[in-house]
């Protein structure tokens, strides 16, 4: 899927990021750290870092080379820190959603990044509310802050335990206190969050492997639902916060989400979407003279069909690699141009050919539709559409921002429909069996609800996106606590 600015993406809400380094400065590792996670958040980020008694944070608007420089890094002195990297969820890019977010405990102070979405938020912040717990706001982040805030003088595990027996939906979330390091996932493990050691006496905790080469960090292990793992000076311990009840990591992380360079489930995200390919040229087969992808998110899967299927791989578009990094904005002819600000043709590639595009999902299909319209102006004879991520057809609550029900193609469209609106000679998705079968894994390891309707957390009745994303709003104050609004610049 190609993240055009100006048209529909799907949007990771955020990625995590966690280092304890006697010997080094945790600011820096943070910095690169978060700078691997980039694409799972681009709105803002913010880093916390303690040199033992103190924690001291920065966040700011933007991507983390724009919020970070020499003299922030600087000024956040320290050998432990989290950080964080984040979309807004209601499209509003706010300072006020930046994260980590920071609390007063009984230990001093603490700081919380996390990735996911808590689906019984209102119900906790009410009970709590009721229980005496002053909020700043009511995002879900600050909860699981305040929860741990409540818990800690009675330890670390005491305190992520009472998180998972309270705290549903999906949660992965680096602590930090003024000398500890704290990662946890929740108990169906539907984010991921990964452990890595540094050096002698080191260690990183991040959502994704790819954040541990650019550190020179090197992988232990994954989280496993419901675990947590807790360094200090004492060392790493790894501990059971929940009884894992289902295993249901996301598989839209191996489609698209995870970087193609992360390893997950035992696999790099690159040969997983390579074999996605695979299966997708044995489901849904054409005749076709090139294979081709829409960079940069199809190429293995492209790879993939192109091997499976005997038909050449070509590049048949090139990206602009640098268009993101842009401030200016399009005025409204140039908007209307839609994937052409992003995408160039390669005309001799593409003339009186057939063509077999391969991209990772179809979200509104807006996109997809420039897509195949570029390649026939470009002098395409056909252009058969391959999917890898199976037709999307219900809303996420733990962490994607995806469409509404009624936005999203492959939920009021039937295939011939949706084929027709895309102008695609034809159309093919992977099946949710061929994705997971890509993967390696058994059915029962993953999330699969936007394609198959089946939450395995069970979603409250009355949740809408729209609920989630009003909380949010409310909850955009609650993201920045007095000592953040003291400690922020921008
Ligand atoms: S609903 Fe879809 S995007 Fe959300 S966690 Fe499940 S598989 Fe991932």
């Amino acid at each position: 899927m190609v993240d055009v600015e100006l048209d529909e993406r799907l949007k990771e809400e955020c990625g995590v990021f966690g280092v304890y380094a006697p010997e080094e400065n945790a600011a820096r590792i943070g910095f690169f750290g978060l700078f691997a996670l980039q694409h799972r958040g681009q709105e803002s980020a913010g880093l916390a870092v303690s040199d033992g008694e103190k924690v001291r944070l920065r966040v700011g608007m933007g991507l983390v080379n724009q919020v970070f420089d020499e003299v922030t890094l600087d000024s956040l002195p320290g050998h432990i820190a989290v950080g964080h990297t984040r979309y807004s969820t209601t499209g509003a890019s706010v300072l006020k959603n930046a994260q980590p977010v920071f609390c007063q405990s009984t230990v001093g102070e603490i700081a919380v990044a996390h990735n996911g979405n808590l689906i019984n938020a209102r119900e906790l912040r009410i009970e709590m509310e009721l229980d005496g717990e002053k909020f700043e706001g009511t995002s879900d982040s600050e909860i699981l802050a305040r929860i741990i805030v409540r818990n800690l003088d009675r330890g670390a595990e005491t305190a992520v335990s009472e998180v998972m027996r309270r705290a549903k939906g999906a949660y992965s979330v680096t602590v930090l206190t003024p000398t500890m390091l704290i990662g946890f996932r929740d108990p169906a493990g539907i984010r991921p969050l990964v452990v890595g050691a540094l050096g002698k006496d080191g260690y990183v905790i991040a959502s994704e492997t790819c954040a541990f080469n650019p550190v020179g960090a090197t992988p232990l292990q994954e989280l496993e639902p419901g675990e947590m793992v807790i360094i200090d000076s004492r060392g790493m311990r790894v501990a059971c916060g929940a009884k894992a009840d289902c295993k249901a990591m996301c598989l839209f992380e191996m489609i698209y989400f995870a970087r193609p360079d992360s390893e997950m489930y035992g696999t790099t995200i690159y040969s997983a979407r390579e074999r996605m390919g695979a299966r997708l040229s044995i489901e849904h087969p054409a005749e076709a003279d090139i294979v081709i992808p829409v960079p940069d998110s199809g190429i293995p899967a492209a790879l993939g069909y192109s091997r499976e299927s005997g038909i050449p791989f070509r590049e048949g578009m090139i990206k602009s690699r640098y268009i993101h990094r842009t401030f200016i904005q399009p005025d409204q002819r140039m908007r209307e141009l839609g994937v052409k600000m992003k995408l160039s043709p390669l005309v001799d590639h593409l003339v009186g050919k057939r063509v077999i595009l391969v991209d990772d999902s179809i979200v509104r299909g807006t996109t997809t539709k420039q897509i195949v319209k570029l390649l026939f102006e470009s002098g395409a004879t056909e252009v058969h559409v391959r999917i890898t991520a199976p037709p999307i057809k219900h809303p996420c609550f733990y962490g994607i921002d995806m469409a509404t029900t009624k936005e999203l193609a492959a939920a009021k469209m039937t295939l011939p429909e949706l084929e027709n609106y895309l102008g695609a000679t034809s159309l093919g998705y992977l099946s949710v069996e061929g994705a997971m079968n890509a993967v390696g894994r058994p059915h029962n390891s993953f999330c699969t609800a936007c394609f198959t309707g089946k939450y395995p957390v069970e979603v409250p009745s009355d949740l809408t996106k729209a609920s989630l994303e009003e909380l949010a709003d409310v909850g955009e104050i609650a993201t920045l606590s007095r000592s953040q609004l003291r400690l922020l610049e921008i």
